[in-house]
Protein backbone atom coordinates (compact mmCIF):
# COMPACT_ATOMS: atom_id res chain seq x y z
CA UNK A 1 0.00 0.00 0.00
CA UNK A 2 1.31 3.31 -1.19
CA UNK A 3 0.50 7.06 -0.64
CA UNK A 4 -0.68 7.98 -3.79
CA UNK A 5 0.29 12.04 -4.28
CA UNK A 6 -2.24 13.79 -6.16
CA UNK A 7 -1.65 17.20 -6.65
CA UNK A 8 -5.06 19.90 -6.87
CA UNK A 9 -6.45 20.41 -10.63
CA UNK A 10 -7.97 24.18 -9.99
CA UNK A 11 -7.10 26.76 -12.17
CA UNK A 12 -5.87 29.64 -10.16
CA UNK A 13 -8.12 31.91 -12.37
CA UNK A 14 -10.69 31.68 -15.61
CA UNK A 15 -8.20 33.13 -17.41
CA UNK A 16 -4.96 31.44 -16.74
CA UNK A 17 -4.04 28.24 -16.95
CA UNK A 18 -2.01 27.61 -14.63
CA UNK A 19 -3.17 24.85 -11.70
CA UNK A 20 -3.13 25.23 -8.32
CA UNK A 21 -0.75 21.89 -7.54
CA UNK A 22 -0.88 21.70 -4.04
CA UNK A 23 -1.51 18.47 -2.55
CA UNK A 24 -5.01 17.33 -2.12
CA UNK A 25 -6.17 14.87 0.71
CA UNK A 26 -8.30 12.15 -1.31
CA UNK A 27 -11.05 11.67 -0.96
CA UNK A 28 -11.69 15.59 -1.27
CA UNK A 29 -11.04 16.28 -5.05
CA UNK A 30 -8.99 19.44 -4.36
CA UNK A 31 -6.65 21.27 -1.89
CA UNK A 32 -8.52 22.68 1.32
CA UNK A 33 -8.71 25.84 -0.08
CA UNK A 34 -9.95 25.02 -3.26
CA UNK A 35 -12.63 22.62 -2.17
CA UNK A 36 -14.01 25.33 0.41
CA UNK A 37 -14.46 27.17 -3.11
CA UNK A 38 -15.63 25.03 -5.10
CA UNK A 39 -18.48 24.40 -2.25
CA UNK A 40 -18.78 28.00 -1.99
CA UNK A 41 -19.55 27.99 -5.82
CA UNK A 42 -22.01 24.99 -5.62
CA UNK A 43 -24.21 26.63 -3.08
CA UNK A 44 -24.20 29.82 -5.08
CA UNK A 45 -25.10 28.34 -7.99
CA UNK A 46 -28.48 26.19 -6.35
CA UNK A 47 -29.58 29.65 -4.51
CA UNK A 48 -29.79 31.29 -7.91
CA UNK A 49 -31.75 28.26 -9.44
CA UNK A 50 -33.74 28.27 -6.42
CA UNK A 51 -34.22 31.72 -6.98
CA UNK A 52 -35.10 31.33 -10.74
CA UNK A 53 -37.34 28.63 -9.98
CA UNK A 54 -39.53 30.38 -7.43
CA UNK A 55 -39.96 32.99 -10.64
CA UNK A 56 -39.53 30.73 -13.32
CA UNK A 57 -43.50 29.28 -13.20
CA UNK A 58 -44.86 32.90 -13.60
CA UNK A 59 -43.05 33.66 -16.15
CA UNK A 60 -43.93 31.18 -18.22
CA UNK A 61 -47.47 31.33 -17.22
CA UNK A 62 -47.94 35.36 -18.04
CA UNK A 63 -45.48 34.72 -21.24
CA UNK A 64 -48.10 32.25 -22.50
CA UNK A 65 -51.06 34.46 -21.61
CA UNK A 66 -49.82 36.81 -24.51
CA UNK A 67 -48.86 40.50 -23.60
CA UNK A 68 -51.76 42.22 -24.83
CA UNK A 69 -53.24 40.91 -21.95
CA UNK A 70 -51.58 44.18 -19.93
CA UNK A 71 -53.73 47.02 -19.97
CA UNK A 72 -52.31 48.88 -17.00
CA UNK A 73 -48.83 50.55 -16.42
CA UNK A 74 -49.12 49.01 -13.29
CA UNK A 75 -49.06 45.15 -14.55
CA UNK A 76 -46.55 45.13 -16.84
CA UNK A 77 -43.74 46.99 -15.04
CA UNK A 78 -44.37 44.23 -12.73
CA UNK A 79 -44.11 41.80 -15.31
CA UNK A 80 -41.32 43.05 -15.61
CA UNK A 81 -39.95 43.34 -12.41
CA UNK A 82 -40.07 39.87 -12.21
CA UNK A 83 -39.05 38.38 -15.59
CA UNK A 84 -36.17 40.71 -14.69
CA UNK A 85 -35.53 39.09 -11.06
CA UNK A 86 -35.86 35.20 -13.49
CA UNK A 87 -33.35 36.44 -15.98
CA UNK A 88 -30.86 37.77 -13.26
CA UNK A 89 -31.19 34.49 -11.19
CA UNK A 90 -30.42 32.75 -14.43
CA UNK A 91 -27.40 35.25 -15.16
CA UNK A 92 -26.05 34.26 -11.98
CA UNK A 93 -26.37 30.34 -12.18
CA UNK A 94 -24.72 30.68 -15.51
CA UNK A 95 -21.46 32.70 -14.22
CA UNK A 96 -21.25 30.04 -11.55
CA UNK A 97 -21.51 27.24 -13.93
CA UNK A 98 -19.08 28.75 -15.82
CA UNK A 99 -16.60 29.26 -13.17
CA UNK A 100 -16.84 25.26 -12.06
CA UNK A 101 -16.46 24.53 -15.49
CA UNK A 102 -13.47 26.13 -16.18
CA UNK A 103 -11.90 25.93 -13.14
CA UNK A 104 -12.87 23.07 -11.29
CA UNK A 105 -13.82 21.15 -14.39
CA UNK A 106 -17.37 20.02 -13.39
CA UNK A 107 -18.80 18.06 -16.28
CA UNK A 108 -22.45 18.78 -14.85
CA UNK A 109 -21.84 21.76 -14.87
CA UNK A 110 -21.44 21.93 -18.64
CA UNK A 111 -24.17 20.25 -19.24
CA UNK A 112 -26.88 22.42 -17.66
CA UNK A 113 -25.00 25.37 -19.12
CA UNK A 114 -26.74 25.11 -22.74
CA UNK A 115 -30.35 24.59 -21.04
CA UNK A 116 -29.53 27.69 -18.67
CA UNK A 117 -28.46 29.81 -21.91
CA UNK A 118 -31.77 29.00 -23.82
CA UNK A 119 -34.03 30.00 -20.82
CA UNK A 120 -31.81 33.48 -20.18
CA UNK A 121 -32.36 33.91 -24.30
CA UNK A 122 -36.05 33.58 -23.76
CA UNK A 123 -36.29 36.27 -20.68
CA UNK A 124 -34.00 38.78 -22.54
CA UNK A 125 -36.23 38.08 -25.23
CA UNK A 126 -39.54 38.32 -23.12
CA UNK A 127 -37.94 41.97 -21.17
CA UNK A 128 -37.87 43.30 -24.34
CA UNK A 129 -41.38 42.94 -25.59
CA UNK A 130 -42.39 43.74 -22.19
CA UNK A 131 -40.60 47.01 -22.60
CA UNK A 132 -41.91 47.53 -25.68
CA UNK A 133 -45.35 47.14 -24.69
CA UNK A 134 -44.54 49.55 -21.79
CA UNK A 135 -43.63 52.43 -23.83
CA UNK A 136 -46.91 51.83 -25.87
CA UNK A 137 -48.78 51.54 -22.42
CA UNK A 138 -46.89 54.87 -21.89
CA UNK A 139 -47.95 56.70 -24.85
CA UNK A 140 -51.66 55.82 -24.79
CA UNK A 141 -51.75 56.72 -21.07
CA UNK A 142 -50.06 60.19 -21.46
CA UNK A 143 -52.56 60.75 -24.24
CA UNK A 144 -55.34 59.54 -22.39
CA UNK A 145 -54.43 62.04 -19.58
CA UNK A 146 -53.91 64.67 -22.27
CA UNK A 147 -57.74 64.05 -23.52
CA UNK A 148 -59.17 64.23 -19.66
CA UNK A 149 -56.65 67.84 -19.43
CA UNK A 150 -58.68 68.79 -22.29
CA UNK A 151 -62.16 67.82 -20.99
CA UNK A 152 -61.43 69.20 -17.81
CA UNK A 153 -62.21 72.88 -19.34
CA UNK A 154 -66.07 71.91 -19.25
CA UNK A 155 -66.11 72.05 -15.90
CA UNK A 156 -65.14 75.74 -16.26
CA UNK A 157 -67.44 78.31 -16.83
CA UNK A 158 -67.61 80.31 -20.45
CA UNK A 159 -65.61 83.62 -20.58
CA UNK A 160 -68.23 86.09 -20.64
CA UNK A 161 -68.83 87.90 -24.12
CA UNK A 162 -68.38 91.46 -24.46
CA UNK A 163 -68.11 94.28 -26.70
CA UNK A 164 -67.26 97.60 -26.18
CA UNK A 165 -66.63 98.40 -29.30
CA UNK A 166 -69.25 101.44 -30.57
CA UNK A 167 -66.86 104.34 -28.57
CA UNK A 168 -63.62 105.65 -30.23
CA UNK A 169 -60.69 106.27 -28.82
CA UNK A 170 -58.99 108.37 -31.15
CA UNK A 171 -59.97 112.01 -32.31
CA UNK A 172 -60.45 111.68 -35.55
CA UNK A 173 -63.22 114.40 -36.78
CA UNK A 174 -66.09 112.39 -38.93
CA UNK A 175 -65.71 109.15 -40.36
CA UNK A 176 -68.50 107.14 -42.24
CA UNK A 177 -70.09 104.06 -39.81
CA UNK A 178 -68.04 100.98 -41.13
CA UNK A 179 -71.37 98.79 -40.67
CA UNK A 180 -72.30 96.11 -43.37
CA UNK A 181 -76.22 96.37 -43.85
CA UNK A 182 -78.56 93.79 -44.30
CA UNK A 183 -78.29 94.69 -48.49
CA UNK A 184 -74.01 94.04 -47.97
CA UNK A 185 -74.10 97.35 -48.84
CA UNK A 186 -72.25 99.94 -46.28
CA UNK A 187 -73.61 102.55 -43.91
CA UNK A 188 -73.55 105.54 -45.66
CA UNK A 189 -74.52 107.61 -42.62
CA UNK A 190 -71.76 109.14 -40.47
CA UNK A 191 -70.75 108.22 -36.68
CA UNK A 192 -71.43 110.79 -34.03
CA UNK A 193 -68.48 112.96 -32.66
CA UNK A 194 -66.85 109.86 -30.17
CA UNK A 195 -68.49 107.23 -31.93
CA UNK A 196 -67.23 104.42 -33.99
CA UNK A 197 -70.55 103.53 -35.51
CA UNK A 198 -73.96 105.85 -37.06
CA UNK A 199 -76.20 106.34 -34.01
CA UNK A 200 -79.22 103.87 -35.20
CA UNK A 201 -75.82 101.22 -35.71
CA UNK A 202 -74.64 102.04 -31.80
CA UNK A 203 -78.09 101.22 -30.70
CA UNK A 204 -78.25 97.93 -32.94
CA UNK A 205 -75.05 97.13 -32.16
CA UNK A 206 -75.35 97.38 -28.64
CA UNK A 207 -78.61 95.07 -28.72
CA UNK A 208 -76.99 92.29 -30.99
CA UNK A 209 -74.65 91.89 -27.63
CA UNK A 210 -78.04 91.81 -26.00
CA UNK A 211 -78.84 88.69 -28.31
CA UNK A 212 -75.52 86.78 -27.88
CA UNK A 213 -75.50 86.99 -24.36
CA UNK A 214 -79.19 85.11 -24.31
CA UNK A 215 -77.06 82.78 -26.53
CA UNK A 216 -74.50 82.43 -24.47
CA UNK A 217 -76.34 81.63 -21.87
CA UNK A 218 -78.17 78.81 -23.37
CA UNK A 219 -74.90 77.51 -24.20
CA UNK A 220 -73.61 77.98 -20.73
CA UNK A 221 -76.88 76.06 -19.32
CA UNK A 222 -75.62 73.16 -21.83
CA UNK A 223 -72.55 73.46 -21.03
CA UNK A 224 -73.10 72.37 -17.05
CA UNK A 225 -75.29 69.33 -18.48
CA UNK A 226 -72.27 68.12 -20.38
CA UNK A 227 -69.84 68.66 -17.82
CA UNK A 228 -72.03 66.46 -15.64
CA UNK A 229 -71.94 63.53 -18.14
CA UNK A 230 -68.89 60.82 -16.61
CA UNK A 231 -67.09 58.33 -18.65
CA UNK A 232 -69.08 55.08 -19.72
CA UNK A 233 -72.66 56.23 -19.59
CA UNK A 234 -73.99 56.00 -22.96
CA UNK A 235 -77.00 56.97 -23.32
CA UNK A 236 -79.00 58.42 -26.29
CA UNK A 237 -79.75 61.08 -24.12
CA UNK A 238 -76.24 62.16 -23.47
CA UNK A 239 -75.21 61.72 -26.93
CA UNK A 240 -78.32 64.19 -27.54
CA UNK A 241 -76.90 66.65 -24.24
CA UNK A 242 -73.36 66.92 -26.00
CA UNK A 243 -74.24 67.26 -29.51
CA UNK A 244 -76.69 70.17 -28.56
CA UNK A 245 -73.93 72.13 -26.71
CA UNK A 246 -71.34 71.72 -29.18
CA UNK A 247 -74.19 73.08 -31.76
CA UNK A 248 -75.08 75.90 -29.18
CA UNK A 249 -71.35 76.62 -28.98
CA UNK A 250 -71.31 77.09 -33.05
CA UNK A 251 -73.86 79.20 -33.19
CA UNK A 252 -72.22 81.69 -30.87
CA UNK A 253 -68.77 80.93 -32.48
CA UNK A 254 -70.90 82.01 -35.88
CA UNK A 255 -72.40 84.94 -34.62
CA UNK A 256 -69.61 86.53 -33.01
CA UNK A 257 -67.72 86.53 -36.57
CA UNK A 258 -70.59 87.98 -38.28
CA UNK A 259 -70.97 90.37 -35.49
CA UNK A 260 -67.28 91.36 -36.03
CA UNK A 261 -67.69 91.77 -39.95
CA UNK A 262 -70.87 93.65 -39.62
CA UNK A 263 -69.71 96.30 -37.10
CA UNK A 264 -65.98 95.81 -38.20
CA UNK A 265 -65.15 95.04 -34.78
CA UNK A 266 -62.00 93.57 -35.41
CA UNK A 267 -60.96 97.06 -37.28
CA UNK A 268 -60.06 98.54 -33.25
CA UNK A 269 -56.21 97.88 -31.98
CA UNK A 270 -57.71 95.43 -28.71
CA UNK A 271 -60.69 93.75 -30.29
CA UNK A 272 -58.62 91.28 -32.51
CA UNK A 273 -56.72 89.92 -29.85
CA UNK A 274 -60.33 89.36 -27.28
CA UNK A 275 -62.47 87.97 -30.06
CA UNK A 276 -59.80 85.68 -31.30
CA UNK A 277 -59.30 84.41 -27.75
CA UNK A 278 -63.22 84.23 -27.02
CA UNK A 279 -63.32 82.42 -30.37
CA UNK A 280 -60.22 80.22 -29.58
CA UNK A 281 -61.37 78.90 -26.41
CA UNK A 282 -65.32 78.19 -27.54
CA UNK A 283 -63.55 75.75 -30.71
CA UNK A 284 -61.29 74.49 -27.76
CA UNK A 285 -64.87 73.48 -25.62
CA UNK A 286 -66.31 72.03 -29.41
CA UNK A 287 -63.12 69.70 -29.67
CA UNK A 288 -63.30 68.78 -25.96
CA UNK A 289 -67.26 68.15 -26.31
CA UNK A 290 -66.36 65.77 -29.07
CA UNK A 291 -64.11 63.88 -26.67
CA UNK A 292 -67.45 63.47 -24.25
CA UNK A 293 -69.16 61.99 -27.51
CA UNK A 294 -66.49 59.91 -28.28
CA UNK A 295 -65.78 58.41 -24.68
CA UNK A 296 -70.03 57.83 -25.03
CA UNK A 297 -69.77 56.13 -28.29
CA UNK A 298 -66.85 54.70 -27.37
CA UNK A 299 -66.08 53.67 -31.72
CA UNK A 300 -62.93 52.07 -32.58
CA UNK A 301 -61.92 54.85 -34.42
CA UNK A 302 -61.93 57.40 -31.73
CA UNK A 303 -60.12 54.49 -29.11
CA UNK A 304 -57.53 54.14 -31.56
CA UNK A 305 -56.88 57.98 -32.31
CA UNK A 306 -57.36 58.19 -28.18
CA UNK A 307 -54.47 55.65 -28.00
CA UNK A 308 -52.03 57.05 -30.60
CA UNK A 309 -52.59 60.66 -29.02
CA UNK A 310 -54.31 61.74 -32.47
CA UNK A 311 -58.19 62.70 -30.57
CA UNK A 312 -57.95 66.05 -31.38
CA UNK A 313 -57.46 65.03 -35.53
CA UNK A 314 -60.26 63.30 -34.37
CA UNK A 315 -62.69 65.27 -32.65
CA UNK A 316 -61.93 68.43 -35.26
CA UNK A 317 -62.47 65.81 -38.37
CA UNK A 318 -66.03 64.50 -36.82
CA UNK A 319 -67.19 68.16 -35.41
CA UNK A 320 -68.43 68.72 -38.89
CA UNK A 321 -70.70 66.32 -39.05
CA UNK A 322 -72.50 66.92 -35.90
CA UNK A 323 -72.62 70.69 -36.51
CA UNK A 324 -74.78 69.38 -39.79
CA UNK A 325 -76.37 66.98 -37.95
CA UNK A 326 -77.56 69.90 -35.40
CA UNK A 327 -78.36 72.42 -37.93
CA UNK A 328 -81.13 69.46 -39.58
CA UNK A 329 -83.21 70.52 -36.25
CA UNK A 330 -81.34 69.17 -32.98
CA UNK A 331 -80.12 72.65 -32.00
CA UNK A 332 -82.46 74.90 -33.39
CA UNK A 333 -83.09 76.99 -30.33
CA UNK A 334 -82.43 80.36 -32.12
CA UNK A 335 -84.55 79.07 -35.13
CA UNK A 336 -81.45 78.88 -37.66
CA UNK A 337 -80.14 80.61 -40.44
CA UNK A 338 -83.53 82.92 -40.97
CA UNK A 339 -83.18 84.17 -37.03
CA UNK A 340 -79.60 84.54 -36.98
CA UNK A 341 -79.91 86.55 -40.18
CA UNK A 342 -81.94 88.91 -38.53
CA UNK A 343 -79.66 89.49 -35.60
CA UNK A 344 -77.53 91.01 -37.49
CA UNK A 345 -80.03 93.56 -39.37
CA UNK A 346 -80.71 94.54 -36.02
CA UNK A 347 -82.95 94.36 -33.01
CA UNK A 348 -85.79 95.74 -34.44
CA UNK A 349 -85.69 93.63 -37.32
CA UNK A 350 -85.37 90.87 -35.33
CA UNK A 351 -88.15 91.76 -33.02
CA UNK A 352 -90.41 91.95 -36.02
CA UNK A 353 -89.06 88.72 -37.43
CA UNK A 354 -89.52 86.84 -33.92
CA UNK A 355 -93.04 88.65 -33.63
CA UNK A 356 -94.29 87.35 -37.11
CA UNK A 357 -92.77 83.83 -36.21
CA UNK A 358 -95.31 84.12 -32.73
CA UNK A 359 -98.14 84.92 -34.99
CA UNK A 360 -97.92 81.77 -37.54
CA UNK A 361 -97.42 79.11 -34.27
ZN1 LIG B 1 -5.93 24.09 -4.81
ZN1 LIG C 1 -68.91 94.62 -31.54
ZN1 LIG D 1 -74.44 102.91 -39.63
Amino acid sequence: MHLQLQSCPARLSDDSATLCQLQVTPPLPYCAHHYREYCTLQEKARAAGREGDTVKELVNRRAADGLDTYTTLREIETAKEVAELYRGALDRQLEVGNELRVRFVCANATEAQDELEARRDGATELIRKLADRERVLGMEEKARSAAIELRSILSVPHKPFSCEQSAIVSASPERQCPTIKLTSERCTLMASAGQRLCMMHAVTHASISVIVRAMWKTMEVSRTDVARIGNGQDSVDNAKTVKGYICKVNDVVEELQRHQKTYSCRGEPTAPAIHDALVGDLRKRMVAAMLVLGELKGSQEYHLALRQGHVEVWASENLASVIKEGSAGLCAVFGGPVTIGAFVGGAALWARHAAGKNKSV
